[in-house]
This record gives C-alpha cells, structure tokens and sequence, in this order.
C-alpha cells in the first residue's frame, strides 16, 4: 500500500473510532469503588426548590440556568429566610415535596449495583429522609445494598471518603471535588450550571456519559 493510500485509510479509521470513548478517555475512570453524592447529582435538588418556591411561595421568575452558585440565596431574587425554609423542607420531607432523580440516574445507579453496593455520601445533616428516597427510587434493590452517610458538611466528605477506600466520587460541589481531588481520589464533577468554572477533575455531562464507562 502506498504511504497516500495508508495516510488515506487511517484517516477514514480515525473518524469511525467511537468518539466518546477517545474523548472521555473511560478507560481512565476506576470503577472499582466509585461513591454517589445526592443533591445536584441524583436528586434534581434545585428543580425541586424551583418548583416549591413557585407552588408554596409564588416566586414564578425562577429557572436552573439562573443557579449559578452553589449558595442559592446569593443568586436568586429569593429572601435568604424563604431560601433557608424550602432547604429544610427538601432535607426533611424529600419523599412529601416530590423530589426527582436526575435524569437516567436510576438506570446508572442500578446498572452500577450490578457490580458493586452503592455509596452514597451526602453533606446533608441527617441521612434517614434520604435514605427513605433512596429507597423508594430503587425498590429493585435490598436495603443492605444501599449505603449513605450523611456527614453535615462538605468539608468532612473527603477524610471519610479515604476512610471508605472510595476510589471515585460523583459530586456536584466544585470545590469539593477540588477537596475529594487533593485527597488522591478521582472526583468527578457532575456538570450543572453552579459548578461551571476552572477544574482539574473530569466532568459527567450526563448519566448516560457514566453508562458508557460501564
Ligand atoms: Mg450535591
């Protein structure tokens, strides 16, 4: 074969490799113990406070795009008591304010569960309403398989996920990430509107990106 004609077929090769896997490099991501964070990641937290602020607040001016920080009184037109009491509604009674998964996140996680229990490790300060959501969005799977921990603040996720031998974390908190990062273990940011910014980590653009990894 001539070098053109190599040059050629090569070419043509290049541009049928599936370009999802050359791009996101899924090779590199461990899947060997991999921990879920919650709010922003599987609980399309902040669509919920969008809906309870319209529903119970009439704040009817309010969409995603417009969280562009993880502290939501600082971008919202919303009163920080207002923002301060729908928040302990979504921590309290997730079940009763009508909390929904994120998109295919269900497919994910019990896709996931195949191979390994899952973890979940949340900043919230009590795991039990959670962990009865949890429940409820994976019937399919015995309460045994499914772990949370709930630690209270963000800053103590990554000391406790060292302590669990958590290779790569999901979360939706960039500085975090950055905190999980340090620690040696892959964090993976799950992209939303609030973590757009600078980052060494890789980012999820969707469940179905993670399905790929699988
Ligand atoms: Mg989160």
């Amino acid at each position: 074969m001539k070098d053109t004609q190599k040059q050629e077929t090569m070419q043509t090769q290049n541009r049928l490799m599936p370009l999802s896997k050359s791009d996101n490099t899924a090779s590199h991501v461990r899947l060997g113990k991999v921990g879920f964070d919650i709010d922003g990641v599987v609980a399309d937290t902040m669509r919920a406070f969008i809906h309870i602020a319209r529903e119970e607040y009439n704040i009817d001016t309010l969409h995603k795009g417009m969280i562009t920080s993880y502290w939501l009184e600082r971008c919202l037109p919303v009163p920080e008591e207002v923002v301060l009491r729908i928040v302990h509604q979504l921590v309290h009674e997730p079940l009763y304010v009508g909390l929904e998964p994120i998109q295919d996140a269900r497919e994910a996680l019990l896709a996931y569960a195949e191979r390994s229990p899952l973890i979940f490790v949340t900043a919230r300060p009590e795991q039990a309403p959670i962990h009865c959501w949890l429940q409820e969005l994976l019937p399919e799977l015995p309460e045994k398989r499914i772990q949370v921990i709930a630690t209270g603040q963000h800053s103590a996720k990554a000391l406790l996920l060292k302590d669990l031998g958590i290779e790569t974390f999901i979360e939706d908190h960039l500085e975090t990430c950055h905190q999980i990062h340090q620690a040696g273990i892959q964090a993976i940011v799950f992209n939303q509107p609030w973590n757009q910014g600078e980052t060494p980590c890789r980012r999820l653009h969707s469940w179905q990106d993670f399905l790929q990894y699988l």
